[in-house]
């Protein structure tokens, strides 16, 4: 289109100004009659900054400067490069999602990712679902709705999000047997309750503790003795760690540990460790991926073309793990040498006013949470007006800014940028403080 067409295209000042208007009066109208208090006082509404704030989007860029690797409030996962190229190219246009190009017919959108996923695993077969929490449901439904699930009371644990197992059971239509103690399950409480459960559970349900741990007098079965009891296993295993050799991740369960020892399912995150687009991958036996695939659930969790774009992207930087280490940005920020973070704070440091310091960095997303990454900070003094209120003037900008507030400074920690945003996130101190 030419530069006339799309100037020509333009709303016109009316209907662009009426519409705005007609929203904003509205809005106002509805604060003033459910008894607008103080803060909404009629001399502080300035309704023309807030009609100009309407016209914004709302989901905007953040420069993350808390430090946390896998911040879910911020979006997890930043994509590879190659894994941004995929989602562009699917968006532009159509795509074979659900066409075989080699027949002509019918395809699976699942298609795109099992052979990846079988390759990458060892699993005999594989499906890729809307988020990790989906993933669960759909396994528990499938192998064990209308019968038992069997879990340790060790395991009865809230993800977040009110994502809580015993009621992702109930959901799932699957009545909950829990065995052990809080603190320490034994394989005989397995066998005793797989005993009295006369062939009607359906599965033993194992969940990643991933956002906390406990310590001391405790004890879990292991994953092999667990496949061992003759009824199927699905693991989740949450955070989707796919190659043993990254020293730092040794805490978190190997999805390939769980394949091996034969579970029936192991449920993963797309957006974790593994460093892509919000997805729940399902990988296991062909029969129990066939139950997730048939069931009803399937349609409603189902992933959708760009995460698709994204995730297959995504798995084949996996295929070399050390330039996976390189490509996705999760794994090349935890993997980030000390050499760099220094230079990249002593250039914010010297850009903003800010003192350098030792800090540590954090995995997030309910990965590895004692895990400490120890590195440089930048704290800017906030002045007067105080750390909360510089803060807030950070957030307000585009792209906005979030770091940590600690001891009345506000860190700034240069893991979680790339040289491009610490220099951005320098201008906006500077402008904020300036
Ligand atoms: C994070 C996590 C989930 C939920 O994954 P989402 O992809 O966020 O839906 C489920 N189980 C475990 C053990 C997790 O760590």
């Amino acid at each position: 289109m030419s530069d006339r067409e799309r100037l020509r295209d333009l709303p016109s000042v009316d209907r662009l100004a009426t519409a705005v208007a007609r929203a904003e009066l509205q809005a106002r109208r509805e604060e003033i009659l459910s008894g607008g208090d103080a803060a909404t006082d009629d001399a502080t509404v300035d309704l023309v900054a807030r009609a100009r704030d309407r016209l914004r989007l709302r989901l905007r860029r953040v420069l993350n400067a808390t430090g946390v690797v896998v911040h879910t409030n911020l979006g997890r996962a930043p994509l590879a490069v190659e894994a941004q190229a995929a989602v562009a190219t699917a968006a532009k246009g159509y795509s074979n999602l659900e066409l075989d190009l080699a027949t002509g017919t019918r395809g699976s959108r699942h298609a795109h990712v099992e052979d990846l996923l079988k390759e990458l695993t060892g699993a005999d077969s594989a499906i890729a679902v809307n988020n990790c929490a989906a993933a669960v449901l759909l396994a528990c439904a499938a192998l064990a709705g209308g019968r038992d699930t069997v879990v340790s009371r060790g395991q009865l644990i809230e993800i977040g999000g009110g994502f809580r197992i015993p009621e992702v059971l109930a959901a799932a239509g699957t009545r909950l047997v829990e065995v052990g103690t809080t603190n320490r399950t034994r394989r005989a409480d397995y066998e005793q309750a797989l005993a009295a459960g006369d062939e009607n559970v359906g599965a033993i349900l194992r969940a990643h503790p991933s956002n906390f741990r406990t310590v001391g007098f405790v004890a879990e079965v292991e994953i092999e003795a667990l496949c061992d009891l003759g009824v199927p296993v699905i693991d989740d295993v949450g955070s989707g760690v796919l190659s043993d050799d990254f020293e730092l991740l040794a805490g978190e369960p190997p999805v390939r540990r769980s394949v091996r020892a034969g579970a029936a399912l192991t449920a993963f995150s797309g957006d974790k460790l593994l460093g892509g687009p919000q997805a729940g991958l399902l990988v296991g036996t062909r029969e129990a991926v066939e139950a997730c695939r048939r069931h009803p659930l399937a349609r409603a969790v189902r992933i959708d073309k760009l995460s698709l774009a994204a995730l297959e992207a995504t798995l084949a930087l996996h295929r070399d793990p050390a330039a996976a280490r390189r490509a996705l940005p999760v794994l090349a920020m935890l993997d980030a040498d000390s050499a760099t973070l220094h230079r990249r704070a002593d250039e914010l440091a010297d850009a903003t006013g800010g003192a350098v310091l030792a800090s540590t960095a954090r995995v997030g997303g309910g990965a590895l949470p004692l895990l400490e990454l120890p590195g440089p900070a930048v704290a800017i003094d906030p002045g007067p007006a105080g750390a909360t209120a510089l803060a807030a003037q950070l957030r307000a900008g585009d792209p906005a800014v979030v770091g940590r507030i600690h001891d009345g400074r506000l860190l700034l920690d240069p893991r979680t940028l790339t040289d491009d945003e610490a220099r951005e996130v320098a201008r906006a101190v500077r402008s904020a403080i300036g």
